[in-house]
Formats: C-alpha cells, sequence, structure tokens
C-alpha cells in the first residue's frame, strides 16, 4: 500500500477529496474498500511482531481496517486533529469519548440543551457507575462556572443545540473548563466541520455523528473522536479495542465518499437554510422562527466569532399548537418527515414529540421546544419549490 502525501497543507475542499487516501499495488482511482474482518501473516514471527506492536501491519477490524484508517485520516486532516476512532455510531462517539476516561466519584458537566441520547448517557447512564453530572443552561456562562467542583473531569456541550438552534460559546466555556482542570468534548454535529473548528476555540475532543452530513446521503451509521494523539492513546484507543464500538469498513468506504462531497453539499444547504429562513421568518402562521444565519439570532455576535456561517437547520414554531404544527408536517410534500438531518432530502421534525418526548413537559419550556415547534435539515432540492411547498403547508396548519 502506499500512502498519498499528508494533504494537509491544502485547504478544507482538497483535503475533503485527497486526505489519507491508501493505495493498494493495483493503483485503484477511488479507495479501495476492505471488507475484511481479520489479516494472514507472512510467517509466525511476523504475526508475533505485530501483535507486540513491533510491525506495522494490520490486525483485527475490532482494532483498525485500511478503509477505517482512511476515513480516521481524512477527519484528522479536516478537523486539525492529531488523532482519530471511527466508531459505528455518533452515539458510540458520543458515550466511548465521555465515559472511557472516567471513573467512579469523577464528575461532568454538560449543557442541558443536548440532543436526546446524549443527555440520557450524561443525566441517566454516567450516575449509575457513580459518576455525577450536572446540567446547567449553556448560555449561561455563570451556571458553568458554579458548576465546576474539584472532581469536574469533563465538560460536554453541543453547538448550534438541537433542536433550538442556541449558539455556545465555545472558547469562554473552554476556559472555564481549563480552570477547573476538565476536558471539554464538544459535539460537532449541526455546525459541521465545515463551519466550525471546535479544537480551534479551545475544546480538547470533538465528536461527530457521521450519519448526518459526512454521509449525508441517509445511507448508513457512523461517528467518529478527535482529539490530540495523547487522549486517545490514552483514554481511547484500549477501551475501543477491548470494548468494540468500531466503525464497519463497509460504512468507512461509504463515509469516505461522502467526505469527498461534504463541502460542497453543507455549502449549498446552508444557502438553501438561510434562504428559506429569510422567506418564512415573517410568514403570519409562524410566531418565531431560530436561524443562526440571521442578524436576529439571539446570539449572533457569538455565530459570527466562532462560525463560518449559519447553519443547515432552521427552528420554528408554527403558531396553534401540536395540532397546528402536525397539520403542515402533514401537508409539506417535499420535505419528509425524519427525524434524521443533513440529507440530500429536506427532513422535517416534531421535536416534543419524537426526540425529546422523553422529557418532561417542564424540561422541554425550558429548553424552549413547545408543541409547535418544527425543526427543518435542508436538503438539495431547488430553494424556489421548498418555498412553494411551505407556503402550501402553512396555508393547511
Ligand atoms: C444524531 C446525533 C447524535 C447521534 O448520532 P447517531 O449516529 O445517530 O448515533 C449525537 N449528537 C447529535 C447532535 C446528533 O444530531
Amino acid at each position: 500500500m502506499s500512502e498519498v502525501k499528508s494533504a494537509a497543507r491544502y485547504r478544507p475542499e482538497t483535503r475533503l477529496v485527497h486526505s489519507g487516501t491508501l493505495r493498494s499495488q493495483f493503483g485503484e482511482t477511488s479507495e479501495a474498500l476492505f471488507l475484511t474482518q481479520g489479516f494472514v501473516y507472512d510467517s509466525a514471527e511476523q504475526c508475533e511482531a505485530r501483535f507486540k506492536g513491533e510491525d506495522p501491519g494490520y490486525l483485527y477490524s475490532r482494532f483498525s481496517n485500511p478503509t477505517v484508517a482512511m476515513f480516521e485520516r481524512r477527519m484528522i486532516e479536516l478537523e486539525g486533529a492529531q488523532a482519530a476512532r471511527a466508531t459505528a455510531t455518533g452515539m458510540a462517539a458520543v458515550t466511548t469519548a465521555v465515559l472511557a476516561p472516567l471513573k467512579t466519584g469523577d464528575h461532568v458537566v454538560a449543557s442541558k440543551a443536548l440532543f436526546g441520547s446524549c443527555r440520557y448517557v450524561v443525566e441517566d447512564l454516567l450516575p449509575r457507575y457513580g459518576i455525577q453530572s450536572t446540567l446547567v443552561d449553556g448560555l449561561d456562562l455563570d451556571q458553568w462556572k458554579r458548576a465546576m467542583q474539584p472532581n469536574t473531569k469533563t465538560c460536554f456541550l453541543e453547538s448550534p443545540t438541537n433542536p433550538t438552534l442556541d449558539v455556545l460559546d465555545i472558547s469562554a466555556i473552554a476556559e472555564i473548563a481549563h480552570k477547573g482542570g476538565a476536558r471539554l468534548i464538544v459535539d460537532n454535529v449541526f455546525a459541521t466541520p465545515i463551519w466550525q473548528s471546535p479544537l480551534s476555540l479551545g475544546a480538547d475532543v470533538v465528536v461527530y455523528s457521521a450519519t448526518k452530513h459526512i454521509d449525508g446521503q441517509g445511507r448508513c451509521l457512523g461517528g467518529v473522536i478527535l482529539s490530540s494523539e495523547a487522549f486517545i492513546a490514552e483514554h481511547i484507543h484500549n477501551f475501543m479495542r477491548q470494548t468494540g464500538p468500531s466503525m464497519s469498513p463497509f460504512n468507512a468506504w461509504v463515509l469516505l465518499k461522502g467526505l469527498e462531497t461534504l463541502g460542497v453539499r453543507v455549502r449549498a444547504q446552508t444557502e438553501t437554510a438561510a434562504k428559506l429562513a429569510d422567506a418564512l421568518a415573517k410568514h403570519p402562521k409562524i410566531s418565531r422562527l431560530v436561524y443562526p444565519g440571521r442578524a436576529d439570532h439571539p446570539q449572533a455576535a457569538v455565530v459570527k466569532r466562532q462560525m463560518g456561517a449559519g447553519s443547515t437547520l432552521i427552528g420554528f414554531e408554527v403558531k396553534g399548537g401540536k395540532a397546528a404544527a402536525f397539520r403542515c408536517l402533514n401537508a409539506l410534500r417535499l420535505s419528509r418527515i425524519s427525524n434524521n438531518l443533513g440529507d440530500a432530502k429536506s427532513l422535517v421534525t416534531h421535536p416534543a414529540t419524537t426526540t425529546h418526548q422523553r422529557l418532561t413537559p417542564e424540561a422541554r419550556a425550558e429548553l424552549g421546544i413547545s408543541e409547535g415547534f418544527i425543526r427543518y435539515s435542508a436538503g438539495l432540492e431547488h430553494i424556489d419549490d421548498l418555498i412553494e411547498d411551505f407556503e402550501q403547508a402553512l396555508e393547511k396548519a
């Protein structure tokens, strides 16, 4: 196998196409799919050396695989990280990054506004193993400061948040975490690696659900943890090797091909989201619209400082609560009802009855997830078709 020279010195668009490519002796153009669980050795001596870590080859696809390695390398160079591990799903990435470095007696501070399953990990799962957690209003820096304890090892947030698209000040929260001797883990799914680089803002670890924009075509699940060489070596490498939340080579291959078009797709989807947000913001059937790219976003100044552009997502509240929101969702012809996001197809979801139905009505109200709230994920359709579709659907709301 020959490695394509590091593409790290190139711009992100170029890295997305070339970084990490390993070519076999056949000189294939497209990345090869090594659909194999294991590897054979030339001799018992070579096998012994490989298990001892003295021979650099592959051992077993739970530990490493050439196609997965290409995906990891491409993500490393895109994100500007030192090391990465690909995981089976985004939740495997979050759970591994949060849980693996901790032990009984440690403490975690996290923003309340988290993807439903992430909140389960922090709020319900960790305490069962004696790891306490405090949930704060992520926008309130004083709450972060007050929540820090001598045993706080990890701070965790996502920004923009799901589904209300609050934008948290990553640099300020990283500073609070570091002052307290803790690391900051950022779930960067909603921002995408195209518009936000948490490591350059002071975060220590970045996690993605690659299921979203990185695949971007609704085909497979995947995740990735990006960080320093030391964090991966000390906390992640052995945990993953022994417990097995690894990415399949097939999914790594799909996601590598997804990365090639990530920049083009996210730019087009962001432009669509921005135009649709402007078209809907003043609609008489909508009481509130949130889009990080608009000047009326509550954290517009933070958006300007830490993100390259708005987002591919819009949140809005239909007047008339759940019944009106359901009428709107059911009347849409192009934007399909689904809980995925970042897809080529425009998708809409009703968070109160799906991703956040586990929360009490009070907890939902606290997060601003009302009964009329709809989350829209921009696809690659023509903007005029999308606007026309929303106009006819809102008429029926
Ligand atoms: C989807 C998502 C996850 C979980 O990813 P899966 O690939 O579905 O396991 C985690 N965080 C955020 C913000 C997400 O949108």
